[in-house]
């Protein structure tokens, strides 16, 4: 089982002060309770990496939490109105970056070469960062997943890429429905192997998550499944206590 286990909770354009901090301060209280084994990340809008930071780092360096953000450009400063750079998020004590997720590959157009670019403005940054794969459910009943997931492997990764990778089916996100538990376990020796075929490392550390209407009562059901590096949660991220019942799963 690789170790630790990730529970990383996408807040989206969800938050505003109060309702952040309240949140986070929930989080990292219930955190104290979990497994040495399973480490937080929580992924606030821009607007509230800071003050999120400030919980995280005032629970202590012993805490299981990271700070992740939900986007980066490719690079690191410029004329870029609106925009905000790898190194600015690195500055602010984020650690993580979540990159290509499908609201942005679909609602901004971002293509595998663009999430590249951002994967290398991430890596050098020195951020961590998770990149998200998966198919639509037109391409699922085309059965073009497994190629579909191939190209997006080949395209968004950096050859020596040592990130967090996620497949989330799109349809699955928000959709209350979670691939079969044998079809999960198939997509992700499947990933494995086109990770290995596409990273030109031996020695090859990348964990696979799963995302996509994860809910506490799904957990143990999803993590049941021993080569999975953890979860990405979207609605269930907003809730502390769901957030945490997912996270004792792990
Ligand atoms: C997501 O959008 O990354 C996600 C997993 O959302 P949800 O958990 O709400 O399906």
């Amino acid at each position: 089982i690789p170790s630790p286990r990730l529970v990383v909770g996408n807040w989206k354009m969800h938050g505003l002060r109060e309702q952040s901090t309240r949140l986070a301060r929930a989080v990292a209280e219930g955190a104290q309770a979990l497994p040495d084994d399973v480490r937080l990340v929580l992924c606030p809008p821009f607007t509230q990496l800071a003050s999120v930071h400030g919980i995280i780092n005032a629970a202590g360096p012993a805490a299981p939490l990271c700070l992740g953000a939900q986007d980066c450009h490719t690079t690191s400063s410029g004329p870029h109105t609106g925009d905000i750079s790898a190194d600015m998020l690195s500055d602010l004590g984020v650690q993580y970056v979540i990159l290509g997720h499908s609201e942005r590959r679909q609602a901004h157009g971002e293509t595998d070469a663009l999430i590249r670019r951002k994967v290398e403005a991430a890596e050098a940054a020195g951020l961590i960062p998770v990149v998200c794969i998966g198919e639509t459910m037109e391409e699922r009943l085309e059965g073009r997943t497994t190629t579909v997931l191939a190209t997006q492997v080949e395209g968004s990764l950096t050859d020596d890429f040592s990130g967090v990778l996620a497949y989330e089916p799109v349809w699955a996100i928000g959709s209350g429905s979670v691939p079969p538990i044998d079809e999960l376990e198939r997509t992700l020796s499947l990933l494995h192997g086109l990770l290995q075929s596409r990273l030109k490392m031996d020695d090859i550390h990348v964990p696979i998550l799963y995302g996509g209407s994860v809910t506490p009562a799904q957990a143990p059901t999803i993590f049941s499944i021993g080569s999975l590096g953890g979860v990405l949660v979207g609605s269930a991220s907003l809730e502390a206590k769901s957030f945490l019942r997912i996270a004792e799963s792990a």
